[in-house]
């Protein structure tokens, strides 16, 4: 049984908003409706500057805490490891947006279902990548079996030495390079 997870390369990321637009086609969002938020950090002093853009997204925790506090148990992890919301089962309490510390929720003003990234399930099922893999333009993103020491994306994880965007918040599926 694969542990889907992904890596994402921020130093590749050039923040053009390809994935973000693609992830709404795919998931049929309203426009003002989005599962990938960016962050920009700036370091360095002027003329030596860094502008980091960081997309973020649900990391599909471990032991994710929008799993335990849902009242109707409407969100729950796969046996692959995904984290998917049984949009019939959900009641819209948000008690998830707020357990989240990512900030990965929304909540679909059209239906009230409280929605997130779900990796794309219905294509990695077909055996097709996320539409966000598919449509970067600078290939920041690799997405793949974290369990397969051999999977792209747990090879270029060792290689760069890709680590979770807040390992104090517990195990994330989400690798960063920064
Ligand atoms: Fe849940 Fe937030 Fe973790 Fe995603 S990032 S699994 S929404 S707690
Ligand atoms: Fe569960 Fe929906 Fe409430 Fe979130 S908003 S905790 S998914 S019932
Ligand atoms: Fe959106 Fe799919 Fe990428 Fe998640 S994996 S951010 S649902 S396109």
């Amino acid at each position: 049984m694969a542990r889907y997870g992904m890596m994402i390369d921020t130093r590749k990321c050039v923040g053009c908003y390809a994935c973000r637009v693609s992830c709404q086609m795919q998931n049929e969002l309203p426009v003002e409706e989005s599962f990938i938020k960016f962050y920009e950090k700036e370091t360095g002093i002027f003329p030596n500057v860094k502008n980091e853009i960081i997309p973020v997204q649900c990391q599909h925790c471990e032991d994710a805490p929008c799993v335990s506090v849902c009242p109707t148990k409407a969100t729950y992890t796969t046996a692959e490891g995904i984290v998917l919301v049984d949009s019939e089962k959900c009641i819209g309490c948000k008690y998830c947006m707020v357990a989240c510390d990512y900030g990965a929720r929304t909540q679909n003003h059209e239906t009230g279902v409280v929605e997130k990234c779900r990796f794309c399930s219905e294509l990695v099922a077909e055996g097709k990548q996320p539409a966000c893999v598919t449509t970067c333009i600078s290939n920041a993103r690799i997405f793949g079996d974290l369990d397969d020491p051999n999977s792209e994306v747990s090879r270029a994880i060792v290689r760069l030495n890709a680590q979770p965007l807040r390992p104090d918040l517990g195990k994330a599926k989400i690798y960063y390079v920064r």
